[in-house]
């Protein structure tokens, strides 16, 4: 029998785990913090259940536009919804907990043996847990991956105080409303972050270092979220680097490198993550690492061998269903079944923010950099009979197709739900359809999705 050690029990670790005991290997999971990982305990899980409530708070914006009177008819009566921030992360933290309690009740079920404790390798085919009590097993194995995942980086003049500095990990400890938050950095997660506390009802500053929001999405759709939040009272501060934060009793003060401060109540860093990846013995077995990130090929392979690598410490894409699948990939190709190697080009993301972002494939940046030839066509959302109905002004579809074949090779949705939106324009990326052989499947009229099918329409070309 083959055995396999994993270190680490987010999306990486545990999803590998399922995989090779589904393949008849027998499998231990060795996790320091708990199933699920950061994935499920602090990161993906938990913004996305206080996004959840974010999201109903959001659909207020439209109320007197349906012909709802939140005045309940009494035009003295301030009438409108109120967040307990409390409550909220209360079921924050419930979620994340029995959602991380039914993933390794799943693991057992399935054979895999769960640890806790730390794990290091000691050779390449040894994994070393030290338990909570301090006492260390030995795990022999044929293969191990590695899947520690990333912590969120702070700098030496930003540091966490887990009050009122505070990292994406901690905001769920908060009982109250802060009375205006300052987030710092305006990638996927700060606008996110940002979105959601500003739709409870919390005044927001977003401290974005760059000249837009998102600096890695797509700029139309950048564009249409940073409009966005400016309507709804965000001040957004774009190339505004941050240099240090500092506690000042109850206030904290964002100092930006050019002098000029911002105060808050509160401050959330979102400067991105750093790899788990330090004192777990990568070197000593000859795993290659670069600024502290694995290096994985496309099977998860790293350069020692037998040794697998998946997910954040890779830094190949930091999304749970990019780590999922290597980890996945890795398991496949390590207990020789069949494997298709990781392409990037299929995966579809999205930022969830309200409009929400989707995005799959090349990217408007790649085709406009000449990186690959490919017609476009946007058409916003404005124009589609569900958005009026459902009060909807923002966001819009874009899709990518080149011009000698017409197979779609990306796209954008900016809408509500863009995440369910994007499956459609994923499939016929991930399968090569043509953009009329998209346009060919019957929608439901009125949908939204009824905007990808057009789209698709105004891609094709009469010979
Ligand atoms: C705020 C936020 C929101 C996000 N939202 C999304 C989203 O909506 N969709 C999405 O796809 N992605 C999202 N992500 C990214 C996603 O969370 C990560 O890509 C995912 O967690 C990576 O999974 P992983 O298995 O590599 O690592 P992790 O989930 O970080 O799990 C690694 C585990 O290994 C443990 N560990 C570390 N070192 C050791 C050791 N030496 N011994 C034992 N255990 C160890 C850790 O404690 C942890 O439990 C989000 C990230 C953030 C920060």
């Amino acid at each position: 029998m083959t055995h396999v050690a994993i270190i680490g029990g987010g999306p990486g670790g545990y999803e590998a785990a399922l995989v090779a005991a589904q393949l008849g290997a027998e499998v231990t999971v060795v996790d320091s913090e708990g199933i699920g990982g950061s994935a499920v305990l602090t990161d993906c899980v938990p913004s996305k259940t206080l996004i959840a409530t974010a999201e109903v708070m959001t659909t207020f914006e439209v109320a007197s536009e349906l012909g709802i009177d939140l005045s309940c008819n009494d035009p003295d009566a301030e009438v409108a919804p109120v967040v307990d921030l409390g409550a909220v992360n209360r079921r924050v933290l419930d979620l994340a907990r029995a959602q991380s309690a039914d993933i390794a009740q799943r693991l057992t079920r399935e054979g895999v043996r769960v640890l806790q404790a730390r794990g290091r390798l000691d050779g390449a085919q040894r994994v070393v847990a030290t338990l909570p009590d301090g006492s260390e097993e030995t795990l022999d194995a044929d293969v191990v991956l590695v899947a520690t995942g990333a912590s969120p980086r702070t700098l030496p003049t930003a540091q966490p105080d887990g009050e009122r500095v505070l990292t994406w990990e901690q905001v769920y400890d908060l009982d109250e409303r802060p009375e205006h938050l300052v987030v710092v950095g305006s990638g996927v997660t700060g606008a996110e972050f940002a979105g959601a506390y500003n739709a409870l009802g919390i005044d927001v500053t977003l401290v974005s270092s760059r000249d837009r929001v998102l600096p890695g999405e797509d700029a139309d759709a950048a564009e249409v979220l940073e409009e966005v939040f400016q309507r709804r009272g965000m001040t957004v501060l774009s190339k505004s680097r941050m240099a240090a934060v500092e506690r000042k009793g109850d206030r904290v003060v964002v100092r930006l490198e050019d002098g000029r401060e911002v105060e808050g109540s509160h401050c959330l860093l979102a400067l991105g993550s750093i790899p788990n990846t330090e004192g777990i013995g990568l070197e000593d077995v000859g795993v290659v690492t670069d600024r502290g990130f694995v290096k994985v090929d496309r099977v998860s392979r790293t350069s020692a061998r037998g040794v697998y690598a998946a997910g954040d410490c890779t830094g190949v894409l930091m999304l749970a269903s990019v780590a999922a699948m290597q980890g996945r990939i890795a398991m496949w190709h390590a207990l020789g079944d069949a494997v298709q190697p990781l392409n990037l080009k299929t995966v579809s993301s999205n930022v969830f923010t309200a409009p929400e972002i989707a995005t799959v494939g090349w990217s408007q940046r790649a085709v406009s950099a000449g990186e690959i030839e490919a017609e476009p066509v946007m058409l916003p959302l404005s124009t589609n009979a569900r958005a009026k109905m459902q009060g909807v002004q923002d966001g819009f579809v874009k899709l990518f197709c080149r011009p000698g074949t017409g197979i779609v090779v990306g796209g954008v949705v900016v809408a509500p739900r863009a995440s369910e939106l994007i499956h459609a324009i994923a499939v016929a990326v991930a399968e090569n359809l043509t953009a009329d052989q998209l346009a060919h499947a019957f929608t439901v009229y009125p949908s939204m999705s009824g905007s990808v099918a057009e789209a698709a329409r105004r891609l094709h070309r009469v010979e």
